[in-house]
């Protein structure tokens, strides 16, 4: 099965195209989602954080808060690689099995650090959802929930959009209205289908 990875800055678009693929009929992993997953009360991931991190990133009922560990990797780089540490090799796996249990011409995999984490070997083909910095920044802000400063320090830790697009197969950009992606879409939907059937 043909593995296309999707990837692209913060608020760049990635779930709105995974979605609009998904529509298509084409299975979706979203590695973001796995790291949700993993993190759950009682897996050994989250444990390892604990360990890591110290019991204060759990609340009360043992969830992990995911705000404060934002803040301390965003300006911790040590702390960022040891978090990475702990997940990526898990998100890896997950990844791995999910792609065995699928029967598809190809599939998407979400992989917001694909690039940043040097991936690009897991997938035949590297998606990358490309927009200005500033369409980034006023589409995360609208969502409400990370100030201009934090957006501004994700952006800082990820690749640039110049790395991001010399590694890129396929570009999609999304600087446009919904429609004007799902054009995009439906048009790599069937370059995919035939790369996959050759
Ligand atoms: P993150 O990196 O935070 O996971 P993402 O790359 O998955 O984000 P989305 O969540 O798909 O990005 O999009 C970011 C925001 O921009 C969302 O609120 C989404 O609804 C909105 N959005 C995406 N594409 C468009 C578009 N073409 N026009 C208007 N709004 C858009």
């Amino acid at each position: 099965m043909l593995r296309i990875g999707l990837t692209g800055g913060i608020g760049s678009g990635k779930t709105t195209v995974a979605d609009a693929f998904a529509n298509h009929g084409v299975p979706v992993i979203d590695a973001d989602i796995i790291a949700h997953e993993l993190v759950e009360p009682g897996l050994p991931a989250l444990e390892s954080i604990v360990k890591a991190f110290g019991d204060n990133i759990l609340d009360k009922k043992g969830h992990l808060k995911r705000n404060k560990l934002r803040e301390l990797i965003l300006v911790d780089e040590g702390k960022r690689r040891k978090l990475e540490s702990i997940l990526h090799p898990a998100i890896h796996n997950e990844i791995e099995t999910r792609i065995n249990q699928i029967h598809a011409a190809y599939c998407i995999l979400v992989i917001p650090l694909l690039i940043e984490t040097r991936l690009t070997d897991m997938v035949d083909k590297v998606l990358v959802v490309d927009v200005s910095k500033n369409t980034q920044i006023e589409r995360v802000k609208n969502r409400g929930k990370l100030s201009e400063d934090e957006i501004q320090s994700i952006i800082g830790i990820q690749c640039s959009r110049e790395e991001r697009l010399k590694a890129a197969n396929e570009i999609v950009t999304n600087e446009g209205t919904l429609e004007d992606l799902a054009i995009q879409i439906a048009h790599l939907h069937q370059k995919f289908q035939q790369f996959a059937s050759t």
